[in-house]
């Protein structure tokens, strides 16, 4: 079951984490942003986490973890990048001379902000996605102490009407599991655009994570695996 608090928490870091990216855009005008490190050696999300904290005084406090939160934000930040945007391998050359002492995936990146393109999920994608959901329901299954079949997350997992729900509730669970451990790869994105999206392809109107939300979904899912027994 979900831990409403570190749920509180992570929804709030993923929010920040967008805000991160637009303003980065905007303030890599202004010279402000410190790109003197070399992380050779660092992954990307160590190469993030490395960065924030340089940062740190000069990101805006809406877009900003607090202090002991820096890690975890660092890698779903980390993750937020490289599941929804095609990494750039030549960055703008216009800030190269000025900004990039460091020629790493994560710093290319940024110096990139404005320039990122969104990922199109293909069809290996979907099959993640349904993947993702699949072992989020065999894990609420196991945590009400049974082991359920298959064939009864498969019915599940087709019932039009607990879509939503499995989507909003595996999506959750994946962005508590992003702020630890690397992504699960295209699937996340694919989640977010069935919660997220409306049916032309657009963002829905106002929309944003909702802890209530979240926790009615799980609720939902949880009764059906109950009213199984
Ligand atoms: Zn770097």
């Amino acid at each position: 079951m979900f831990d409403a608090g570190k749920l509180a928490q992570v929804i709030d870091l993923h929010q920040k984490s967008y805000g991160l990216l637009k303003w980065v855009g905007d303030a890599l005008e202004s010279g402000s942003l410190n790109f003197e490190r070399v992380h050779s050696s660092l992954s990307f999300s160590e190469a993030a986490q490395d960065w924030i904290e340089r940062n740190f005084e000069s990101l805006p406090t809406v877009t900003r973890p607090a202090k002991e939160e820096i890690a975890p934000f660092a890698h779903l930040f980390a993750s937020y990048l490289t599941t929804s945007f095609d990494l750039v391998a030549q960055p703008n050359r216009r800030f190269v001379s000025s900004y990039l002492n460091c020629g790493c995936a994560f710093c290319t990146t940024m110096v990139s902000a404005k320039h990122l393109r969104v990922k199109q999920p293909n069809k290996k994608a979907q099959g993640n996605a349904h993947r993702i959901k699949e072992l989020y329901l065999a894990s609420l299954g196991e945590s009400l102490g049974k082991s359920y079949s298959h064939m009864l997350l498969e019915t599940l997992l087709s019932t039009p009407e607990l879509w939503e729900d499995i989507a909003l509730a595996t999506y959750a669970c994946e962005l508590l599991r992003r702020s630890e451990f690397a992504s699960q790869g295209e699937g996340i994105l694919v989640l977010w655009r069935e919660i997220a999206w409306d049916k032309k392809g657009k963002i829905k109107k106002g929309f944003a994570l909702s802890l209530p939300h979240i926790l009615q979904a799980e609720a939902n899912l949880r009764e059906k695996f109950v009213a199984e027994e």
